[in-house]
């Protein structure tokens, strides 16, 4: 059931248990703005979900209300798990998806990150 964007946060869901160590995930990656781990239905050889550590929705929320360090700490820590995976040279993709009509699922920002093959038009 997607998400409404629009909905304060709520620190109860899954990627916030993630966050706090509540639940277990293969962490790939943590710095003081964001952490990665594996998605647990990977749709491509190298599927990540970076998040970062402030309670955000989405990228609606984090957008709009995230201080202009933790974007940019956000952003750069996105560009560094790639790099980190060895993905620049073959290419990735990006992909955030944002409330109902996008199927997002969980209400913490999460950028899917995808690689490892030639990914075709669409995924997630
Ligand atoms: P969305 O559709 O953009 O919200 O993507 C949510 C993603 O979270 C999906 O790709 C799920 O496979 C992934 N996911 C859900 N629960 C977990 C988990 O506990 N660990 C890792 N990934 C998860």
């Amino acid at each position: 059931m997607p998400i409404d964007a629009t909905l304060p946060y709520d620190d109860q869901n899954i990627f916030a248990k993630i966050l706090r160590g509540e639940i277990p995930s293969q962490r790939v990656y943590e710095d003081d703005w964001a952490i990665a781990f594996h998605d647990i239905a990977p749709q491509a050889p190298v599927h990540l979900l970076v998040i970062p550590r402030g309670p955000y929705v989405s990228w609606d929320d984090f957008s709009e209300r995230a201080p202009a360090g933790e974007i940019a700490g956000f952003v750069r820590a996105v560009g560094r798990v790639a790099r980190d995976h060895g993905l620049v040279a073959a290419g990735y993709r990006l992909l955030a998806n944002v409330g109902g009509d996008a199927g997002q699922e969980v209400a913490h920002l999460h950028v899917h990150l995808f690689g490892g093959q030639p990914l075709g038009p669409m995924l997630a």
